[in-house]
Parts: C-alpha cells; structure tokens; sequence
C-alpha cells in the first residue's frame, strides 16, 4: 500500500500530498521514478527546493524531489563550464566554482534553490548585461515522459532553448552544463534620490553599472539604488559579510508584517526605524554580494517588462498601492537583464526590467499583489513563472510570440502529458497536437 507524504512550498503558498515521492541520488534513480509513473499512469512533477510561490511543483500523484541529486559533475576551465546534478544548490554550485577560479555568469539573490528549479523557471538577477541563468544552459540531461535519458545540446538549439525555460512540463532535467566566467568581486555603492529622477533617466540608469537594483516604498518618492561594479579589488575586511544587513532588514520588515497586519498605518513609519542602513561603499565576493539568507517567509510577485515601459509601469503603480492603504514592508524592487531567446522566457524578445513587490503571509497584504498584477499586465509585464500571479493559458500565451514553438515541442516530447498537473494545465493549457495548437489568444504581443 502507499503511503502518502505531505509536500509543501517554503512559502506554504501551494501543498500536496503525493501518493508517490521520491528522492533519487542518481539518474537511474530518476529514469525509474518516471518509468513508474508512465506505468501506473500518474502525473508526475519535478520539485527543487519548493522555493516557488505557486503550485507550479505540486501534484498529489508522483513527486521526484531532486534535492539529493547534487553536486557538480565535472568543470572544464577552457570553455569554461560547469556540470551540475539538477538538485544542487546554487549557492553550493558557487562556492564550487568560486574554489575553481570561476563564478556564473549572474545569479539573483536566493543561494538555497536549485539550479533546475532556477532555470526552468527563468530566474534571473540583475544587470543589463546578462540574462536569466538559463540562457547560459550549454547541455541538459532530460528523462523524457518514457523513463528515456536525452541529451540535448547546442547542436539542436529549438529543443534546448524550449527546455531551458520548461515549468517541468517537458521532462525531469537530470545533468546541467552552464558557461562559467573567471571568478569576480564587486564593489558595491549605495544611494538614494528622488524615484521620479531615476525614472527621468532609466535606460541610462539601467545601465550605469554591471549590476543596478532599485527599491522603492510606495508610501515615499524617494528610491534606493544599489550599484555593483565588477573589480579585480580585493574583499574589503567584513565585505562578506555585509550581505547579513541585508537579512537583517528582512527580520525587521518581517517583525513589521506581524504589527502591520493589525495597524497598517503604522508600517511607514516603523520601515523608517530600522538601525541597520547602510554604511558606505565596500568589496565583496560576486555571488555573496548577490545573495544573502532569507530566513522570513514572505509572498512574492514579479513581473517581466520591456525595459522601456518600467518607468510608465512605476508611475502607474504609484497611486494604485497608495490608494489601497495597506503597505508593505518590503521595498518594491526593480533589477534589469537583457533578453534571451527561449520561447517561455519572461525576458524573451530584449532588454527586460523586473518589478517585485514582497508582501508578508498575512491574507491582509495579498490584495496588494492583485493590485500589482493589474497594472504589470497593463503595462506588457509577463509575471515571473515562480512566483504569485493568476494569469492563465489563454493570457499568458498572447504575451509569449513563440507559445506554439515551446507547445510543438512539448507535444512532441510529451504526448500524454505525464507532467500536465492541473496547475500546468492552468498556466500552459493541456497538451495539443502540433495542429490543433490555437491561435495565441489574449493581450499584445511584446
Ligand atoms: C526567498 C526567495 C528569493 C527569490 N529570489 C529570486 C531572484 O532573485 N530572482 C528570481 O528570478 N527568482 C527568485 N525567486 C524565485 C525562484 O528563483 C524560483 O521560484 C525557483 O524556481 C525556485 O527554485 P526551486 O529549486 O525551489 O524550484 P521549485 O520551486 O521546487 O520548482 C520550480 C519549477 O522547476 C521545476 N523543476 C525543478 N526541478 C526540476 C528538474 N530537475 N527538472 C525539471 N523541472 C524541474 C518544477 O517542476 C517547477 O516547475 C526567489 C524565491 C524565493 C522564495
């Protein structure tokens, strides 16, 4: 008899109880766990560390929980490369690289996910520079719906540009090839100005250093901006661990979601009070000014746009969050990247800028998500695969023009849809037949 395992989000945004969960440690154990599936005829999804805010790894039939398929297989330094087990953590897969001489080429700002969980959803960090992890994908290893290890490399690029960026919908990735770049530091400036100046000046600002983040509280008119520019400068002393301020803040803005959940009014000017600000340039290690612990459990949304409309899409948002009341104690934060050619990548098509707004667990602050979401959709925004949002097949697919490419291949790879779970099938529609794939309905395309 099976017994039935609970699964959850770190968020606790999405649960399930599958009737088969496993944790395989080698891609055998993968390739059988999928082979099971397609014999009992279960629907099966791939999990990283749950680090999605939706359902998007969820299913009550067959889990494969890849966190205890890590490690890196191999690093090539002439390419130079890195392959990796799908479960490894990204934070594990840097400090790997960083023992190498080398570093990835960007990574946004959570070290405990996986590299699949990452890629397939189109994680990104920012600078303008550089695109989503993914598009840095040389090779994947894919067990396909039948239990069969693929290969697929540069060589086919349609079918690894549509697996790089995939939900789990065309397989479980089992092995990752990722291009690698020579190891760097960052010399990291703070700052603040008015967010109507920034805004003046985006494109230019977007591209002002190698990395830009700006946070903004709906409540004031002035943004923070944080510069990292790549140098060969040593660590600063203490530099590595100035992300801790970082999680500092996240402690006090989650202590102010309890109090705000009560008195919302109240959250402005206890965000003020925070004694952790900022104390003035400084070096530290690429991926540990990156990242930083995130130990509060929040809800999060984002949204892709076309760079160009991020300021249009900022003033929108302006007086719809103030007219709501409620505030948030996180910032909302904005990062860029460039473009990247995978048919399901949010930052498909060119030059991206990335609106999040975090908003504690609280039932209180989730009206501010929608109210989000409303004005990113108006504005062009695609909202980020892993996180909060409510768009559906029929949205999503007029905001993707290569929807059917991704769907062509799909049915291709899938035909039964072993890994359409009913999010999935929210999100993507079922599995069609390359003919009956419809017109991309809904909004315009980017
Ligand atoms: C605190 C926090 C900070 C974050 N910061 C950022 C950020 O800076 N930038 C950003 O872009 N996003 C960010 N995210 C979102 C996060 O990057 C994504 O949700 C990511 O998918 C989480 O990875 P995971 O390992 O938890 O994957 P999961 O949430 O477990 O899975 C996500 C998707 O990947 C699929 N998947 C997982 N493993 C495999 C596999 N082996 N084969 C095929 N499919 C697989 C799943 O089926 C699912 O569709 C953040 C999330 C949190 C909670």
């Amino acid at each position: 008899m099976n017994t039935r395992h609970r699964w959850r989000t770190w968020s606790n945004a999405a649960e399930c109880t599958p009737l088969q969960l496993t944790r395989p440690e080698t891609e055998d154990g993968i390739a059988e766990a999928v082979a099971r599936a397609a014999r009992e005829d279960l629907v099966l999804r791939a999990a990283g560390t749950g680090h999605s805010f939706n359902a998007l790894a969820a299913t009550d039939d067959a889990l494969v929980d890849l966190t205890r398929y890590r490690g890196v297989v191999a690093v090539d330094h002439d390419a130079p490369s890195v392959t990796v087990r799908a479960g490894t953590r990204l934070g594990e897969l840097a400090a790997a690289l960083h023992r190498e001489g080398l570093a990835l080429p960007n990574i946004g700002t959570l070290a405990e996910q996986t590299v699949a969980g990452a890629i397939s959803t189109g994680n990104h960090g920012t600078g303008l520079a550089h695109p989503p992890l993914a598009a840095e994908v040389l090779a994947v290893r894919l067990v396909d719906a039948e239990g069969e290890v693929r290969q697929l490399t540069r060589e086919d690029p349609e079918l690894l540009a549509c697996a790089r960026v995939s939900l789990g919908a065309l397989g479980v990735l089992s092995t990752i090839t990722l291009r690698c770049v020579p190891a760097y530091n960052l010399r990291t400036v703070s700052g603040s100005e008015p967010l109507d100046a920034v805004l003046e000046r985006f494109g230019q600002w977007a591209g002002s250093a190698d990395h830009v983040t700006l946070s903004w509280q709906p409540w004031g008119d002035t943004a923070g901006t944080l510069a990292c520019h790549r140098t060969t400068e040593p660590v600063t002393p203490g530099g590595d661990r100035r992300r801790y301020r970082t999680t500092a803040g996240e402690l006090w803005a989650g202590a102010l979601g309890l109090a705000g959940a009560g008195v919302p009014a109240a959250v402005p000017r206890l965000t003020g009070l925070f004694p952790g600000g900022d104390t003035g340039p400084y070096t530290g290690t690429g991926h540990r000014v990156h990242t930083f612990p995130q130990p509060v459990r929040f809800h999060a949304l984002e949204h892709a746009l076309p760079l160009e409309r991020v300021p249009e899409a900022l003033r929108a948002l302006r007086p719809a969050l103030r007219g709501r009341g409620i505030h948030s104690p996180y910032s909302v934060l904005v990062r860029v990247g460039a473009g990247d050619d995978a048919p399901l990548s949010p930052a498909y098509g060119g030059p991206t800028g990335y609106v999040n707004l975090t908003v504690p667990r609280s039932a209180r602050y989730r009206v501010l998500l929608r109210t989000v979401e409303a004005v990113m959709r108006e504005h062009g925004g695609r909202p980020h695969w892993g996180k909060a949002h409510t768009a559906d097949a029929a949205v999503l697919a007029g905001r993707y023009p290569r929807w059917d490419d991704f769907q062509r291949v799909r049915a291709q790879l899938d035909p039964k849809g072993r890994f359409t779970s009913d999010y999935i099938r929210r999100v993507l529609g079922p599995v069609r037949a390359p003919a009956a794939v419809p017109e991309a309905a809904g909004e315009g395309v980017r």
